[in-house]
C-alpha cells in the first residue's frame, strides 16, 4: 500500500514537473525569445531599466505588464489544461510552483541573495536561481529558462537564428 501511496505521490510529482517543463519550454521558444528578436512589449516591460520587485514579480494595474505576464504564463495554463485529466492534485501543486517562482527569480529586486546550499540543489535540479535570472535582466541575451537552466543554450541559438531571419527577412526583395 505504502508503494502505491509513493508511486502516487511520484506520479503527481512528475504532473507537475512535466507541466513546469513543457510550460517553460513553450513560454522560452515561442514567446520570451522571439519577442526578444520581433517585439517590443517585453523589453519594455520586464527589461526597463530600475524597476522594482512589485513590477517585475506582481501583475500591475499597467495594462503592458499586465499583458506581458499573460502571454508568458499562457502556455503554462494551456499545459495544465492538457494534464489536468492525468493529475489533478500534480497539475495544481505544478502552477503553485511556478507561481512561487515567479517571485523568487525577482527577489534580487530585492537585494537578497541564494544560501549557498539552495543555490547547490537548483543546480543539481536545473533550476534557475533569482542570481541567474537577474542575469537576463541585466544581459537580455543569455540567462533564458525562467524555470529551468537547460533551456537557455538552445534559447539562445534560436535566438541567433531568429536574427538571422530578421536580417535575412530585410535583405529580401519584396
Ligand atoms: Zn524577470
Ligand atoms: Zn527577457
Amino acid at each position: 500500500m505504502l508503494e502505491a501511496i509513493a508511486r502516487t505521490f511520484f506520479g503527481q510529482l512528475f504532473i507537475a514537473w512535466l507541466l513546469l517543463v513543457l510550460g517553460d519550454f513553450l513560454s522560452t521558444f515561442c514567446y520570451h525569445v522571439p519577442e526578444h528578436v520581433f517585439g517590443r512589449l517585453h523589453l519594455q516591460t520586464h527589461h526597463s531599466a530600475k524597476k522594482t520587485f512589485r513590477h517585475y514579480a506582481i501583475l500591475t494595474a499597467n495594462l503592458q505588464v499586465l499583458l506581458d505576464g499573460l502571454l508568458g504564463a499562457l502556455p503554462y495554463l494551456l499545459m495544465a489544461v492538457a494534464l489536468w485529466s492525468s493529475s489533478p492534485i500534480g497539475v495544481v501543486g505544478g502552477l503553485l510552483f511556478g507561481q512561487f517562482h515567479v517571485w523568487w527569480r525577482h527577489v534580487s529586486a530585492l537585494s537578497w541573495q541564494t544560501p549557498k546550499p539552495i543555490t547547490f540543489l537548483c543546480q543539481v535540479l536545473f533550476i534557475t536561481t533569482p542570481e541567474q535570472h537577474w542575469l537576463h535582466h541585466q544581459k537580455t541575451n543569455t540567462g533564458f529558462g525562467d524555470i529551468f537552466t537547460f533551456f537557455d543554450q538552445p534559447a539562445r541559438a534560436w535566438m541567433r537564428f531568429l536574427r538571422w531571419l530578421r536580417l535575412y527577412r530585410r535583405y529580401l526583395p519584396v
